[in-house]
């Protein structure tokens, strides 16, 4: 994939390879900034072998603020016992009245897929946006056209919502897991939501072959949405409670995005770039050289145009500039970026401004900036600061991954950033970690 070629060959960057369909995908997902995992056995670990498929074709293209739908929705309030709002944490639902379009199963669930008599069949939709999720949040989950344009659209996922049925009346309390469908599917075809089987059947809606009634004025499927007031009280499942749920959890406490930013100690500036679905649960942190000139508008371009990565260039949770500013450039840095094939869906990545080893070892202001971010992030994801590159774990260059993270066949040589450098900031790191 690219590993081979002289880096002297690449776009201004040195960076190397995603693994997969980071593509459009990647840069553009509507739906970044969901979870990250708290838990080590929760979380995460398997997601990077799990391609992003679209959903049904209804996932994840670029959004812009959706607006609500229909005048005559009112559904706060209603669903019975279960109270609920309009909007939570200054979030509104863009469909509060429309209609739920049949989903299949999302892949990374933990411990397991939900699978009852009426989940069958048991087909996979692939990633959910908001992976990973668990088995509860599977078997009950809900996606929506969620804006991201303006604040708040990182806080959706793993909210719960009222959904009920304008046909049967009975309502459920479902978990957002993913957005879509597109609003050009909306406003073709009046479906503005979607759920797993299971949701249907609990709604009453045994008709699931009729899920996909292209008509946007009909009212099959209809149904009404709002937020669930006590977020952390209440179950998920059909809203009388005689449903329940299936697995009584799975000790995954539903996750949230940890990085608002205030967790961070070093000062990092968020210039969000690069969006990407995936979740990984940091084991590494790659040191590179942009092998450009360091200011942040040209690493940025130069990453962008990088087709080393594939069609939508590479990407980088960071980078840090000629005057020692560090930007932060995915939200949360759990997101996975490009940057070093063979451990991108293990490790955070910075790219540090610079034409070579010889410039970055004469920018002491800069230098700093790598030590202190090196040492937030080691602290902050609890990373070794051990060199393991074959286990893929620690504070490595990128040299190393090429040389040792990656199988036989897929082995590649990197000059970044730097094996003097590499020698300085380990040093300066190691003390760093050490007296604080
Ligand atoms: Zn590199």
């Amino acid at each position: 994939m690219g590993q081979q070629l002289d880096p002297k060959l690449l776009i201004g960057v040195c960076l190397v390879v995603a693994v997969v369909l980071v593509v459009g995908l990647g840069l553009l997902a509507a739906v970044a900034g969901f979870a990250s995992q708290k838990k080590s056995g929760c979380a995460g670990d398997t997601s990077a072998s799990v391609a992003p498929v679209a959903l049904n074709g209804l996932v994840g293209l670029p959004v812009k603020a959706a607006s609500s739908d229909s005048p005559d929705s009112d559904s706060a309030g209603s669903g019975g016992s279960v109270a609920t709002v309009d909007s939570i944490e200054g979030i509104k639902i863009p469909y509060k009245n429309t209609k739920l379009g049949l989903e299949e199963h999302l892949t990374e669930t933990k411990p397991k897929h939900y699978v009852g008599p009426d989940s069958k069949p048991l087909t996979f939709a692939g990633a959910g946006a908001y992976a990973p999720h668990t088995t509860d949040q599977e078997h009950w989950y809900f996606n929506e056209y969620w804006p991201t344009g303006g604040a708040g659209w990182e806080k959706i996922p793993h909210k719960k919502l009222l959904i009920t049925s304008k046909e049967t009346g009975k309502s459920v309390v479902v978990s957002a897991e993913e957005a879509g469908p597109a609003a050009s599917v909306t406003a073709r075809d009046g479906i503005g939501a979607g759920a797993p089987p299971e949701v249907f059947a609990a709604l009453g809606l045994k008709d699931k072959g009729a899920a996909y009634d292209k008509s946007p004025k009909s009212d099959k499927n209809r149904i009404t949405v709002a937020f669930v007031k006590d977020q952390k009280g209440a179950t998920l499942g059909p809203a009388d409670g005689s449903g329940g749920s299936d697995s009584g959890g799975d000790g995954c406490a539903p996750q949230n995005d940890e990085d608002g930013g205030e967790a961070v100690s070093a000062d990092f500036i968020k210039k969000i770039i690069f969006r990407d679905r995936r979740r990984i649960k940091p084991t590494a942190l790659v040191l590179h050289y942009t092998a450009g000139a360091p200011d942040v508008n040209t690493t940025i371009s130069a990453l962008k145009s990088n087709s080393a990565c594939g069609s939508g260039g590479c990407s980088v949770q960071m980078t840090i500039d000629g005057d020692g500013k560090i930007y932060q450039l995915m939200n949360p840095l759990t997101s996975q970026g490009a940057h070093a094939a063979c451990i991108n869906d293990k490790a955070i990545g910075i790219e540090i401004g610079g034409t070579g080893e010889s410039q970055l070892l004469g920018n002491e202001k800069q230098f700093q900036a790598v030590v202190a971010a090196s040492v937030t992030i080691l602290k902050k994801y609890d990373i070794q600061f051990e060199e393991d590159a074959a286990g893929k774990k620690g504070l490595l260059s990128h040299t190393e991954v090429g040389e040792k993270s990656c199988s036989a066949s897929r082995k590649y040589s990197k000059p970044d950033p730097g094996q003097r450098y590499m020698e300085k900031v380990r040093s300066a790191v190691k003390e760093q970690m050490g007296s604080q």
